[in-house]
């Protein structure tokens, strides 16, 4: 990565026409925007489904950035593009091939995104269609990896665009991995194969995981958000119509699980960040002085 140089992210689930996106994905997607531009100097630019659009741009703002259109956002030094990408196919191809031609991004990165399986399919995590409203970010990967550029995944169900690399593992974790509940009969899991997978329990901690690595390399603790920025982006999140998942209701939370906990896993990354890995550094030996008697 140098100064200037684009990172693509995809995020974001539509579960409907009407009901938009889940918190799990938008908020990892504005926090890492936010480390990539703090730690990198990096021009993120969001895609999602035409429906997720609002929601994430007000993850990103409450991340700290601002959301500009395109040619802008390139040129502002604290600024990300949050823009929708085609659901028609067709049109998917021309727009993927436009950007990596006008973009040249260094990687590509998918968070928490259904991706199509071996009939082209897309679905959430218990097998139900998502085909009819997700944008085909797929085509974009496929092409950026004949492209040679880098294209990472992060997931934590299975069915989400990156976990072709994994899929035995799917199959046999997953009650529905194999086959799914809509009449294409097929798997849930996408068949695009990403370079790097990134599994975690909720995928927005895969992308702290992320973030909390570049604030190693890089020496800054704050490439890593802290858990004010995540509740405020969580909050601002639901706000804008993003539900928690499990209760669909539009609480801040990931995965059924309340903002602030989402803090205490992001406290633990820090102290890795500061002491390294092993957390016991707190105390390190020669610091012990109760023990010299
Ligand atoms: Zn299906």
């Amino acid at each position: 990565m140098q100064p200037n140089d684009v990172v693509i992210i995809a995020t974001g689930m539509p579960v409907g026409p009407l009901q938009t996106g889940e918190q799990d994905g938008p908020v990892g997607a504005a926090t890492l925007a936010r480390a990539l531009v703090l730690g990198l100097k990096a021009n993120p630019v969001i895609l999602t489904d035409p429906t997720n659009v609002e929601i994430i741009s007000a993850a990103v703002r409450s991340a700290g950035l601002f959301v500009y259109p395109l040619e802008p956002s390139l040129e502002h030094p604290t600024a990300a593009c949050v823009m929708p990408f085609p659901i028609d196919p067709a049109e998917a191809t021309t727009a993927g091939a436009g950007l990596i031609e006008r973009l040249r991004p260094k990687a590509l990165i998918t968070i928490e995104r259904a991706g199509a399986n071996e009939h082209g399919e897309y679905h959430a995590a218990l097998g139900r269609s998502l085909t009819q409203w997700c944008a085909k970010v797929d085509i974009l990967f496929e092409q950026a990896r004949e492209a040679g550029i880098l294209t990472i995944g992060v997931g934590d169900g299975g069915n989400e665009l990156g976990c072709g690399l994994i899929r035995d593992a799917v199959f046999e974790a997953a009650p529905n991995g194999r086959r799914c509940q809509c009449p294409c009969g097929g798997s849930v899991v996408p068949s695009f194969i990403p370079d790097v997978l990134i599994i975690a329990a909720i995928s927005n901690w895969g992308t702290y995981g992320v973030e909390a690595c570049l604030a190693a390399l890089t020496g800054r603790a704050e490439v890593l958000h802290d858990r004010e920025i995540d509740l405020r982006v969580h909050i601002a999140c639901a706000a804008a119509g993003a539900h928690n998942d499990g209760p669909l209701l539009l609480d801040p939370g990931t995965d059924a699980v309340a903002a602030p906990y989402h803090g205490h896993i992001l406290d633990l990354m820090a102290l890795m960040v500061e002491n390294g890995a092993d957390l016991g550094g707190l105390y390190r030996r020669d610091k012990w002085p109760w023990l010299d008697r």
